[in-house]
């Protein structure tokens, strides 16, 4: 249930009906808007509840929370969530990019990578470190050493950096590290890790699983919100389907789909959503044009050398080509980028 507080509800107020809402064994969300405070109830709702909650002199109106996603839902939050990281704004009319290499492969690679991408306008640094590859031989990332060399790319850059976390017992270890923590698509209904990353403050890119709906994905955001951090990214980054084209297919409706569902930002992946370089470019203004608040793009100073997904990754240059197109869309749009 969604408690909606008066205007003039105090922190005394809000604690209380917290303490309340405690005491029936749910869990209280402030979600604090432009005009008032809102507290999303989680959890199961003994009888009488709401009429109880409703009654407070503080309280203006209780109501339920029809989606089966509660504090993700519109219907909990109006206004957009703008996520700032650093460098990195997301939302709200803000569209943030995110570019770096697939896989961290060496400090001259990331060094020099994460110097391109800023020049050409990204507001963050992607780059993986513990890798989830679907062969057990193919590389599996620098782990601990790639997270220092990603440090060292933000010293240099500013940048904010984002990396994959895969299991709960690198929560700690990556979040040294990372400005905000990736769930990759493969782990996108790993609840334990969603959990443990909830526990953080930082914010979460949380990637749709490849075979997952619109549904089971704002479920999986939910894992993490329902653990108190708020600052969740939604990326579309591709589904599986019967078309062998591309490595995915990317579907945008998702975009305005999601946006009517939630106020979280919507990124997309257009590099693994697509799995070709060419394509990148449109499908990256092609996504800001649908209304995504970012996009996260893979580039590397020469892609036919990466160790990873060098097939679907861009040049610098290419890199720099289609941050000039999607700024046509975004100022068309009146968003700033
Ligand atoms: C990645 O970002 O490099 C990655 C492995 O992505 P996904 O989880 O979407 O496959
Ligand atoms: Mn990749």
């Amino acid at each position: 249930m969604i408690v909606v507080m008066k205007p003039f509800a105090t922190q005394e107020m809000i604690t209380r009906i917290m303490k309340r809402v405690e005491s029936l064994g749910m869990k209280p969300h402030v979600i604090v808007g432009v005009e008032r405070t809102v507290i999303a109830a989680t959890g199961a709702e003994p009888e009488g509840i709401q009429a109880e909650i409703e009654a407070c002199d503080e309280v203006e109106k209780v109501m339920p929370i029809l989606a089966p996603y509660k504090i993700a839902s519109r219907e909990t939050r109006k206004e957009p969530t703008v996520i700032r990281c650093g460098s990195l704004v997301l939302g709200g009319g803000h569209i943030g990019v995110i570019a770096g290499p697939c896989s961290v492969e060496s400090e001259e690679q990331i060094m020099q990578v994460a110097a391109q991408v800023k020049a050409a306008g990204a507001t963050a640094l992607r780059g993986g470190a513990f890798k989830p590859r679907t062969s057990p031989y193919a590389f599996q990332g620098m782990k601990e050493a790639g997270l220092k060399l990603l440090a060292a790319a933000r010293d240099a850059t500013g940048l904010a950096v984002v990396t994959e976390v895969m299991t709960p017992h690198h929560v700690e270890l990556v979040s040294k590290y990372a400005d905000i923590l990736q769930i990759g698509a493969r782990n996108m209904q790993n609840y334990h890790l969603l959990q443990a990353v909830g526990e953080t403050r930082k914010p979460i890119l949380l990637k749709r699983g490849p075979s997952a709906t619109i549904e089971e994905f704002l479920l999986a955001a939910e894992y993490i919100l329902d653990q108190g951090n708020h600052d969740v990214i939604l990326c579309e980054r591709g589904i599986r389907t019967f078309e062998t084209h591309t490595r995915f297919t990317l579907p945008l409706a998702t975009v305005p789909y999601l946006r009517e569902k939630t106020h979280l930002p919507i990124i997309t992946d257009p590099s693994h959503g697509t799995g070709i370089a060419s394509l990148v470019p449109s499908m990256s203004a092609a996504s800001i044009a649908a209304g995504a608040d970012g996009l996260i793009l893979e580039v590397h100073p020469n892609p036919s050398k990466a160790v990873s997904d060098g097939a679907q990754t861009l040049t610098p240059a290419a890199f720099e080509a289609t941050m000039q197109l999607c700024r046509k869309v975004a100022t068309a749009l009146g968003k700033t980028m």
